[in-house]
């Protein structure tokens, strides 16, 4: 299998990239900010408790949103491989992936980290609330906090995978095109 963890801050192009790389190597996208809005739109009990927390930028629990990615894993059976976006956002949920995926006799192949300095992502994520109708978007306080707690809390989990060998650094910054053939060397040198 082919499970690749696309990191990066808010508003690096994660969900756009996602989109190329699941299409090239056939792997299933589990983006968890997605998974929270679509609960959020459903009403559901984890919708209204991931949205206290979405709606501040602060990250939903770690219980939480390992017991959901769990349960979305084991929704596909025989995949080729996911693309995690958007996790693991801590250090205790790279532990508890890198701990469930043994149990199913695979592994994290490699993390792709994309890098973009802070002005540029502010103006990216106001730019995206045009279209995204996403609050936590729309609001430089908002994304001023999902930044700090981006640096705080998120940033760290690049050490963990750098400590396996499985971090790949990648420039985030210049066309849409380019960052995905980035993207697609750094799978390709690995596979
Ligand atoms: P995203 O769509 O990745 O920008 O995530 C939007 C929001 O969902 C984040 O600001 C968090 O509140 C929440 N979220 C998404 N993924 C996670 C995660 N792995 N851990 C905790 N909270 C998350």
């Amino acid at each position: 299998m082919l499970n690749v963890v696309l990191f990066g801050p808010p508003g690096a192009g994660k969900g756009t990239q996602s989109e190329r790389l699941i299409e090239k190597y056939d792997l299933v996208h589990l983006s968890t900010g997605d998974i929270f809005r679509s609960n959020i739109k459903g009403e559901t009990e984890l919708g209204k408790l991931a949205k206290s927390y979405m709606d501040k930028g602060q990250l939903v629990p770690d219980s939480v949103t390992i017991d959901m990615l769990r349960s979305e894993v084991l929704k596909y059976s025989n995949p080729k491989g996911f693309i995690f976006d958007g996790f693991p956002r801590t250090n205790a949920q790279a532990n508890a992936l890198d701990e469930f995926l043994s149990t199913q006799n695979t592994a994290i192949t490699l993390m792709l980290a994309l890098e973009v300095e802070e002005e540029e992502l502010k103006t990216r994520l106001l730019k995206r609330a045009e279209v995204s109708g996403r609050a936590d978007d729309a609001d430089p306080a908002i994304i001023e906090n999902r930044i700090r707690v981006y640096n705080n809390e998120t940033a760290p989990v690049k050490d963990y995978y750098l400590q396996q060998g499985k971090f790949i650094s990648i420039d985030g910054i210049g066309s849409i095109d380019d960052i995905t053939t980035r993207l697609f060397s750094a799978i390709d040198s690995r596979n």
